[in-house]
């Protein structure tokens, strides 16, 4: 299947640079919201700021198609015109998430200090050994995040999130725009273990993280934690090592895929094979 589409992504954000455009698509989709119908052009003449009805419908004839659609006079967003509003609302695109850098408990895995400094940079949420200075975790942080949120829970929203779209990414899918992801083993340098990346194909997101993760994956590993008293649905990425930190990996002959995995928990183990497409197997 490949993609068609009729309108450039050029014109469709120049189609967007325009305040009164977005405040059509945003008293559209109130009208959806409050009523369940669409807006005629008389509805929408009486609730967006412009100076005519001409420049209205000059207005409206951009946006239709990618981001409105008409039928019967009435004015109903398309799904893009949709994202849009979402993005607007949660402030993507004009606000600046605030964070007051922290300290956490966490596992450095290069010089091994537990604690850690989280800070806002350059767009990420960085969780970064305080000692050694090199970077643990990097989340994305949209400004929606911080609302109505402590800086632990938004830590842990931050870390839910990301394992959600590392899990999608990992089975083929991005979490971001619903397009085909490769996934991609790169072999142990010097002490680091296998990483696993996922990337799409489509819009370019890049994921990557210990081929451990993957485990956490897999409902016999979630069980075996589990039935330990352990919940490792969202095992916090800046607390990896205490967790995986007793696990062993050993390779087959040629240091590639299939790899063996040896989880252990509270002193007991549970034999796994990832093999070459990342399909987990358990002894
Ligand atoms: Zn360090
Ligand atoms: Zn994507």
């Amino acid at each position: 299947m490949s993609l068609e589409s009729s309108t450039s992504p050029g014109d469709a954000f120049a189609a967007l640079g325009n305040e009164v455009r977005i405040s059509i698509l945003r008293a559209v989709a109130d009208a959806v919201e409050e009523q369940g119908d669409g807006l005629r052009f008389k509805a929408i003449y009486d609730r967006v700021d412009v100076d005519s009805t001409s420049q209205l419908s000059y207005h409206l004839t951009k946006l239709e198609g990618a981001f409105l659609r008409k039928s019967d006079e009435e004015y109903a967003l398309t799904q893009a015109g949709n994202r849009v509003v979402r993005a607007v609302r949660s402030g993507a695109y004009d606000e600046r998430p605030t964070f007051e850098s922290t300290t956490i408990e966490g596992d450095c895995p290069s010089c091994g200090v537990t604690t850690l400094s989280v800070a806002y940079r350059d767009s990420l949420l960085t969780v970064a050994c305080a000692s050694c200075e090199s970077n643990v975790v990097t989340y994305d942080l949209p400004p929606a995040a911080g609302e109505g949120r402590t800086t632990t829970e938004l830590l842990h929203s931050c870390n839910r999130r990301a394992h959600h779209e590392y899990g999608t990414a990992l089975q083929g899918t991005c979490a971001t725009c619903g397009g085909k992801t490769t996934v991609d083993v790169r072999e142990p340098e010097q002490r680091a273990g296998y990483t696993c990346v996922a990337a799409c194909d489509q819009c370019g997101l890049q994921l990557f993280a210990p081929l451990e993760v993957r485990l956490f994956y897999h409902p016999a590993v979630v069980a075996f934690y589990w039935e330990r008293g352990e919940d490792v649905s969202n095992v916090p990425l800046w607390r990896l090592l205490s967790y995986i930190g007793d696990w062993t990996v050993s390779a087959s002959g040629d240091g590639g895929l299939p790899c063996e995995v040896t989880v252990v928990c509270d002193g007991d183990e549970l034999q796994t094979t990832v093999g070459e497409d990342l399909d987990v197997t358990v002894a």
